[in-house]
């Protein structure tokens, strides 16, 4: 992970495009900068309803980054505003000449924002395979619904985790891949398996925390606590990863609703997907195989791909796995837990109550958990919860 090597006073008069610069081309070597700046121009335009892309909004103790004034009222558009550049300018810079068949399983927003960023994008194609019965009406007819002449939806018996499974699972089969090649096409992925998901995330963390210093909320280098509403754990990571490039973050506040697979993770070291999966009012956190949890894993072992892929093989093959003492001691720069459905929306009830503010039912279940988190630490840094959708959506 590179190091953030932009001193903050400069940052915090910076706007999102040029912050979001600074951050990915330390990640993007091999792009030139007006490749790179070309990519980050067609993203961050217009589609906004906000120049500053990613607002924060002080309400209730917290300050919550507002991350969905894109095209699709989610925090996926943050990433998916620019994937489809940074993979086109890839190709081209690759000679390749397939045309691109984007595969994704999604809970209900990444398929949306997604296909909002592929729509008509030249030599490429999107097919999306979404829960049926396990999106919320909004999602469903933002996706049937998506203009595009090589955009495509499927919905499919199953959860999410089916969806996402399958796909893996075409991605990992090399026949299939032969066969794709000679009729000229290859497969991609937008989900948050695909790194150029993660980097773009990393930018709004960076721009938060310049925003707060920029704003004289907190000192440069005074620390702050981050909440994310988790699913496929790909928010998270993204903030692990600016800590990582030393971004002065304490805790990484992993939010979970009633699917608490990674809440019992972070308390035991074993992570059990052998549950019922619930269906929540925060159904883009309906998940029990957290994708993205394996990139920290990876980390926990040393990057020590065999091991990595020893426990990834034991959670597919028995359901679960356990990671070492020693491995669970470097989970301190996290902390978990869980909100039921009525902590949810007794959430959204007092924040509106406090502070004439709503939120939105996945954000709402990181502000539970935010409160959980302080009254046992009384730990009163200032906090950034990652607000993930407009309340509108859902
Ligand atoms: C996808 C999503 C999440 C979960 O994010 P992950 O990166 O999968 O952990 C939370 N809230 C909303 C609204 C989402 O769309």
């Amino acid at each position: 992970i590179p190091a953030l090597d932009v001193p903050m006073d400069t940052l915090a008069d910076m706007s999102y495009q040029e912050t979001a610069y600074e951050v990915m081309s330390r990640f993007f070597t091999d792009f030139t900068e007006d490749e790179l700046k070309d990519c980050i121009k067609k993203a961050y335009d217009s589609k906004f309803d906000t120049e500053k892309i990613a607002p924060l909004h002080e309400a209730d103790g917290a300050y919550f980054l507002e991350l969905f004034h894109g095209a699709t009222i989610a925090f996926k558009d943050m990433a998916l505003s620019i994937l489809p550049h940074l993979m086109t300018t890839a190709a081209k810079k690759n000679n390749v000449k397939n045309e691109i068949v984007i595969l994704t399983a999604t809970s209900g927003d990444t398929g949306t924002a997604a296909m909002a960023g592929f729509a008509d994008v030249p030599g490429t194609k999107i097919i999306v395979f979404y829960p049926k019965h396990g999106v919320s009406p909004i999602q469903e007819k933002q996706m049937v619904t998506q203009k595009g002449a090589n955009t495509y939806v499927v919905g499919i018996t199953g959860n999410f985790d089916d969806a996402q499974t399958a796909v893996k699972k075409m991605f990992n089969d090399h026949e299939l891949a032969a066969e794709l090649d000679q009729a000229g096409f290859q497969f991609s992925s937008a989900n948050s398996i695909n790194i150029g998901r993660l980097v773009p995330q990393i930018v709004y963390y960076v721009y938060a925390y310049a925003s707060l210093v920029r704003d004289g909320r907190i000192k440069d280098g005074q620390e702050i606590n981050v909440v994310v509403p988790t699913g496929n754990f790909g928010n998270i990571l993204a903030a692990y990863y600016a800590k990582q490039m030393g971004l002065p973050i304490h805790k990484l506040i992993c939010a979970s609703n009633e699917n608490r697979v990674l809440y019992d993770f972070f308390r035991t070291g074993t992570y059990d997907r052998k549950r019922d999966f619930i269906l929540t009012t925060s159904p883009s956190m309906d998940i029990l195989i957290s994708s993205n949890l394996e990139r920290l894993i990876y980390r926990l072992t040393g990057e020590n791909a065999e091991k990595c892929a020893e426990l990834m093989k034991s959670l597919s093959e028995g359901g679960e796995y356990t990671i070492t003492d020693e491995m669970k001691a470097q989970l301190v720069d996290f902390y978990g837990n869980f909100c039921s459905e009525d902590e949810t929306a007794q959430a959204i009830s007092d924040i509106y109550k406090n502070s004439n503010y709503v939120i939105d039912t996945h954000t709402a279940v990181a502000a539970g958990v935010y409160k959980k988190y302080v009254s046992e630490t009384a730990d009163h840094l200032p906090t950034v919860i990652a607000s993930t959708a407009s309340p509108y959506k859902f």
